[in-house]
């Protein structure tokens, strides 16, 4: 699987060398490294990125706090989780391609940069990068089982009498001692946390 995903971002690289974007032996981009990601996330992918060129950063501002948000960097490891690795050739290859749009300078959010690349190789090389993926979706279009449960939800709480069982993405603290099975009365019991 490793291999497949090295093959598919060489014709990737190979492609935006096509439209003048150099990912290679770019001053301006600097090392990126591609690799299988070690846990099963519910995201597509990550680009881990380090060394920031610290001439290049912006003020973000969030409440009443400011943080310095780094522009470039200068090493950048793009993670890819197993299960896309299962879809379809043209969906793994827009999530990483949106892994790669994230090396490029100014790049690291979904912004306007970003936005900016991903139309431009929409457009000319009829990829369909999107900011947020639709997991059900694409595993419709790859024909493949989609197992809500075990790919969303993080909790799993069961009836003790009924066995009515209950998916929940968040979990309130106190939701097992609270409440009661809405079909039986019954007590709760929480099944399993998934850690992602
Ligand atoms: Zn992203
Ligand atoms: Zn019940």
């Amino acid at each position: 699987m490793e291999e497949k995903l090295k093959d598919i971002y060489n014709k990737c690289i190979e492609e935006l060398r096509t439209v003048e974007i150099n990912i290679k032996d770019n001053p301006l981009i600097g090392n990126v490294d591609i690799k299988l990601a070690k846990r099963d996330a519910k995201r597509y992918g990550c680009c881990k990125q380090e060394e920031p060129d610290k001439k290049y950063y912006h003020i973000e501002k969030r409440g009443r706090k400011k943080y310095k948000k780094y522009d470039r960097f200068k090493k950048h490891h793009i993670e890819i989780s197993k299960w896309v690795l299962e879809l379809n050739e043209d969906i793994i290859k827009n999530t990483v391609m949106h892994e790669i749009i994230h090396c490029l300078p100014n790049c690291n959010n979904h912004g306007k940069e970003f936005k900016k690349y991903a139309n431009y190789i929409n457009k000319k090389l009829g990829y369909d990068i999107k900011t947020v993926g639709n997991k059900e979706e694409d595993y419709k279009k790859s024909n493949l089982p989609y197992k809500k449960e075990s790919n969303d939800y993080k909790y799993k709480i069961i009836c003790k009498k009924c066995g009515q069982v209950i998916y929940r993405k968040r979990l309130k603290k106190d939701l097992i001692q609270k409440y009661i099975c809405s079909k039986c009365g019954g007590k709760l019991n929480l099944e399993q946390i998934r850690q992602f």
